[in-house]
């Protein structure tokens, strides 16, 4: 009996009845974009959320049925096709946690027998769920750096009057860069900030500028090829950032 590291089915074991890929129906060449379940030895079974996430869509369809999709953040999604009518537990804007239950497995909209369609959206294109599913790939956790720098700033006294925090790098991101820079034997003010520093060089984070995070930014900038001078300015910034 096949199991999954990550199940979509409560009982845990499977079998996969089309896997994802190009398929012949009926003599014509199709795109299956997601993974055909069935429960252990054909069975029927409960269906589970893949991970945490939000409810996006709940509801019937004439093709996929009654559905689930749900959205987990940084562009991915994941949906459960042709549950059982009436066995859908969620609604659109439900939170709901990995392993909780969806529905019930069934043959709703277009299907030949009960079965559970389960498919996987990275930021628009529809990818093989089976990686997901044996645990090989996980959904990528990609915060936003050059916000996270926006918050950290406004929290240290700067402001971002036009644009806010909105997680772009622009000219108001350059002019708070060019005041945050670090002079040296000055106190350097900006505790926020200079944890973000600690933490990208290597340093004890402790939101001070001393002088192992001033040794430890030198060796980083000759590294990466700044100007190693243990100020932390707008080029610094950038390549710590990330920004192109
Ligand atoms: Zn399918």
């Amino acid at each position: 009996m096949a199991k999954y590291k990550n199940p979509v089915l409560r009982k845990g074991g499977h079998k996969v009845t089309s896997p994802f890929g190009m398929r012949t129906i009926w003599g014509k060449k199709q795109m299956h974009n997601g993974i055909d379940l069935v429960g252990e030895g054909a069975t029927l079974d409960y269906i589970i959320a893949f991970a945490d996430g939000v409810v996006k869509i709940s509801k019937y369809s004439l093709t996929a049925g009654e559905y689930v999709s749900l959205y987990h953040g940084n562009g991915n999604y994941t949906r459960y096709l042709h549950m059982k009518k009436g066995s859908r537990t969620v609604k659109a804007g439900d939170k709901v946690l990995k392993g909780q239950v969806l529905g019930y497995m069934g043959a709703t909209g277009n299907v030949t027998g009960a079965h559970l369609h389960f498919d996987v959206n990275v930021n628009g294109k529809y990818v093989d769920p089976a990686p997901y599913l044996e645990g090989v790939k996980e959904f990528e956790n990609t915060p936003n750096k050059v916000k996270d720098w926006q918050l950290a700033a406004i929290a240290d006294g700067f402001k971002f009057p036009k644009y806010g925090a909105d997680g772009k790098w622009g000219a108001e991101c350059e002019s708070v860069a060019k005041k945050a820079v670090c002079k040296k034997r000055v106190t350097y003010k900006y505790k926020s900030l200079t944890k973000i520093v600690q933490r990208a060089v290597g340093v004890t984070v402790d939101g001070k500028f001393g002088k192992n995070t001033r040794t430890a930014v030198i060796n980083w900038q000759k590294l990466v090829g700044l100007t190693p001078d243990g100020c932390v300015g707008p080029e610094s910034w950038k390549k710590l950032l990330g920004v192109k």
